[in-house]
């Protein structure tokens, strides 16, 4: 496995596999790695010659400092998982060489509304940020593949919107969401909820997985669900930002006729931002 943080040298590596006509996968990450992670990197090693896996805490994707400062890091612990699972490429940039103009004056990919709306409402220039690197990284490794967890719905939906407007010959394979055994998606920022924080997150899974039973047993009152869903939350303690039941790939607001509706939630509890979905 190796561990680069040089730009030249990793389009090089990329390159030379490229020409040889070697497929390559790429899994992007900002490390802190859990069995989600490894999820995605095993999907990426089964169809391509090559895995890369990149490691960066991408400044320009943070609308709030304290949350950037306070990101996990366990880069040692994430190298050795990296070393069993046997992947070619670790990639981890420093921020100051993967934006030499510094990241507040980098030109950003607007790719509209999927980027405004839900998560780009609480976050302002979120997406901006992840799509300016993802395109930035494609660029540079130019995979065959990438492999993006459906944990993050609504950024899958961003990197396929910036697939098809820049018209990139890369695959972007979505892989389900893993939980934790009483439900809970795996985060990494998980590890920053407190004992108690941690009993009372499931809660979440448990609250989209009662909506998608009433949805799939006929009821079409979506904004009435959403907001008992919200009452229940904050009564027990999180603070909601949204709840909302969505047309899963235009993420507006669902219509009884859509085919396919994803429950989307994002909630604080304490000062750990959580984020949930499931589809129905
Ligand atoms: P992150 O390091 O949080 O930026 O996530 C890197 C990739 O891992 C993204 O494509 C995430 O959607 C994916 N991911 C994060 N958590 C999970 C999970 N619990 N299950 C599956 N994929 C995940």
């Amino acid at each position: 496995m190796q561990v680069i943080s040089d730009i030249e040298q990793t389009r090089e590596l990329c390159q030379n596999w490229r020409g040889r006509g070697e497929s390559i996968s790429f899994v992007p990450t900002m490390g802190c790695l859990h069995a989600g992670h490894l999820s995605l990197i095993e999907k990426a090693q089964s169809i391509a010659e090559h895995v890369v896996v990149s490691i960066f805490v991408n400044p320009l994707q943070f609308d709030k400092q304290d949350d950037f400062n306070n990101y996990p890091i366990t880069f040692e612990e994430d190298l050795l998982k990296l070393a069993k699972v046997n992947v070619d490429l670790v990639f981890s940039p420093d921020a100051s060489a993967f934006y030499p103009v510094g990241y507040q004056k980098v030109e950003q990919s607007d790719l509209g509304q999927i980027t405004t709306l839900l998560e780009g409402a609480y976050r302002p220039g979120h997406f901006l940020g992840v799509a300016t690197v993802v395109k930035r990284l494609f660029d540079l490794i130019q995979p065959h593949t990438a492999i993006f967890g459906k944990k993050d719905f609504q950024q899958l939906r961003v990197i396929q919107k910036l697939v098809e407007t820049f018209s990139l010959e890369i695959d972007i394979i979505a892989m389900p969401i893993l939980r934790e055994k009483d439900g809970l998606a795996m985060s990494s920022r998980n590890r920053r909820l407190s004992k108690e924080e941690r009993q009372l997150a499931p809660e979440i899974f448990r609250q989209i997985e009662s909506v998608k039973i009433a949805i799939c047993g006929g009821a079409t009152h979506f904004v009435e669900l959403e907001q008992k869903v919200s009452h229940y939350l904050t009564a027990l303690g999180f603070t909601p930002e949204y709840v909302a039941v969505c047309e899963s790939r235009t993420l507006l607001p669902a219509q009884a006729h859509d085919k396919l509706k994803v429950i989307l939630v994002a909630a604080k509890l304490g000062k750990v931002r959580l984020i949930d979905n499931i589809l129905v």
